[in-house]
């Protein structure tokens, strides 16, 4: 199975390329060069060639580090409240209630959502657990549907506080996670303790030890809210990027989210044992979380990525805008955090810190794409620039996983019949 695809503009390694091809073999690059020479290669061969032209320009899918897809059932009813009225009101409330059938509807949606918004690969930090895999099973049939590329973190969760279904034994989620990571050896199966305050550190410790025997990666909330690192150092001694290093959590498959109140020594701590971060720049700003200062973690060399987290609108676009705009803020420097290094979190970096082969068009990586309309890119700006600070999710003309094509303009009948299956979830659930 080979195409080759011809670029008239493709952005290539952060910079902008001409008259580019691409040889897909396989769901992965297996070629990338000037256009002419490889569909000569390809004539010869008869492989099938499509070409964007002029107003297209070929980016990398964007990469969504951390993800809770379910939430978008949380969208306008459960806004503009607190974090603990939220969590407890809307969050612990509602979700329990979804059944298998109506996880598979709420996960077509949120990820078909995710596909037109130019997304190709998402962590999806998956907690609604219960009933064994069953509600597992159906986010990932979802996915499959789809076409999108799933990073699926195993939530577990053993806090009085959680909700019943959610809560579980060490051994009962170490045996479930067994059975999803054999049943879905393609899926990107990682385990996540859910955080310092919903897991005991006996179940962080068994998680670490799991993703050190099936080499996954550890998915991990930490650092979101003040409380949280004065109710570890006044526990444990510690404060929480320390504690989770004491638990054997804190390495380089580890995936810090969040990571917001943290002192310059975690900082540093973060980047000398290779651990990566998620920023979640939007969602941070709707729940009034803080500011993750990642201008010191990007210099520090660690890996960094972007996700949309609460889904109030899965659009990388509006996360690497606000990935920027808060460094510039958060420091009132103009120069802090630019157009380059928030689209390299979107694509190539989100990629490196999810330890996924994506989100940069070379030979080798998973040919993971998008096609932008460039039509709203002055002639004048580099398009890098032109989709940060003023792009639009409706630039996206197609989306293309593994070499092939995922989504379009339009929604697909799928994402249509799964929003009416919405509207009939929301009216039962939503008080
Ligand atoms: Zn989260």
């Amino acid at each position: 199975m080979s195409e080759l695809f011809i670029a008239a503009r493709a952005i290539v390694g952060g910079e902008e390329r001409c008259e580019i091809g691409f040889l897909v073999e396989n769901g992965r690059f297996a070629k990338v060069g000037d256009a002419k020479t490889l569909a000569l290669e390809a004539a010869h061969h008869g492989t099938p060639t499509r070409r964007f032209p002029e107003d297209r320009v070929l980016i990398p899918g964007f990469i969504n580090g951390h993800s809770h897809a379910y939430q978008v059932l949380l969208r306008g009813w459960a806004d503009d409240w607190g974090f603990d009225r939220w969590r407890s009101d809307a969050l612990y409330r509602v979700v329990p209630q979804l059944t298998p059938d109506d996880i598979y509807w709420v996960f077509l949606f949120a990820f078909s959502e995710m596909l037109a918004a130019g997304i190709t690969t998402v962590a999806e930090f998956f907690y609604l657990n219960g009933e064994g895999n069953a509600r597992a099973e159906a986010a990932i049939r979802a996915a499959r549907e789809t076409g999108i590329r799933l990073v699926f973190a195993r939530t577990w969760m053993d806090a009085a506080y959680a909700p019943d279904a959610y809560r579980e034994t060490i051994a009962d989620a170490r045996s479930r996670s067994e059975a999803l990571l054999s049943r879905h050896s393609d899926i990107h199966f990682c385990v996540a303790p859910h955080s310092l305050h919903a897991a005991s550190p006996a179940m962080i410790e068994a998680a670490a030890a799991f993703s050190a025997e099936y080499d996954c990666m550890l998915h991990v909330h930490v650092a979101e809210a003040a409380y949280e690192g004065e109710a570890t150092l006044r526990e444990h001694g510690v404060t929480p990027i320390r504690f989770l290093d004491r638990l054997g959590a804190l390495n380089e498959r580890c995936v810090a989210v969040h990571a917001i109140y943290i002192d310059d020594e975690e900082k540093r701590l973060l980047a000398e044992r290779g651990a990566r971060v998620i920023h979640n720049p939007m969602t941070n700003q709707y729940l009034g979380d803080g500011i993750c200062d990642i201008s010191s973690l990007h210099a520090l060399g660690v890996p960094l990525g972007l996700g949309t987290d609460a889904d109030v609108k899965p659009s990388a676009i509006d996360e690497m805008r606000a990935a920027s705009l808060l460094q510039k803020i958060a420091r009132t420097d103009g120069a802090a955090f630019g157009a380059r290094a928030a689209f390299d979190l979107a694509t190539a970096s989100g990629a490196r810190a999810l330890r996924v082969d994506a989100g940069r068009l070379e030979e080798g990586a998973f040919a993971d794409f998008v096609v932008l309309d460039a039509r709203g890119i002055d002639p004048w700006a580099p398009a890098v620039n032109a989709l940060v600070y003023r792009g639009e999710d409706a630039w996206v003309q197609g989306t293309f996983v593994s070499g092939r094509r995922v989504a379009g303009r339009e929604p697909s009948a799928a994402a249509s019949a799964a929003r009416e299956h919405l509207r009939s979830i929301a009216e039962r659930l939503i008080p």
